[in-house]
């Protein structure tokens, strides 16, 4: 398993993390399996969609933020609500093949790293499973 560490540098953004996670691929020397990225926290999430128009990703933190405003009267009481429940609705990790030693996205997939009560030190674990060349 591979530990990223990623600072976050605003409240929600989505922060692009697949050429690090095929680096870990890479080092992993795995042929044939999957690579799962999980996020250890609970107002972070990690997603797979487009990587090739930014706007996308922008759109989905703002309807986020519409769909689960700041204050609603949580009983949770550290004031952050919201991002344990969009943290909630992303999931902490997701899973994706690899074929040929290549991380197997979508022409236009990328990995994303939703950081939703930043700005925080973040760690991603990658966990990379299968049959290599060792
Ligand atoms: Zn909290």
């Amino acid at each position: 398993m591979v530990k990223l560490r990623l600072r976050t540098s605003r409240r929600e953004e989505a922060i692009d993390v697949t050429e690090r996670v095929r680096r870990a691929i890479a080092e992993s020397g795995i042929r044939e399996g999957t690579c799962t990225v999980f996020a250890p926290h609970t107002t972070c999430a990690i997603a797979v969609n487009e990587g090739h128009d930014p706007a996308v990703m922008e759109d989905f933190l703002n309807h986020m933020r519409e769909l689960v405003p700041r204050e609603a009267g949580f009983e949770h009481a550290e004031g952050n609500s919201d991002s344990h429940i969009k943290a909630l609705l992303v999931g902490p990790s997701a899973t994706v093949p690899i074929t040929a030693g290549a991380l197997t996205l979508g022409q236009w997939q990328s990995i994303f790293m939703c950081e939703f009560d930043g700005p925080r030190e973040r760690s991603l674990w990658v966990s990379v499973t299968g049959e290599g060349r060792r």
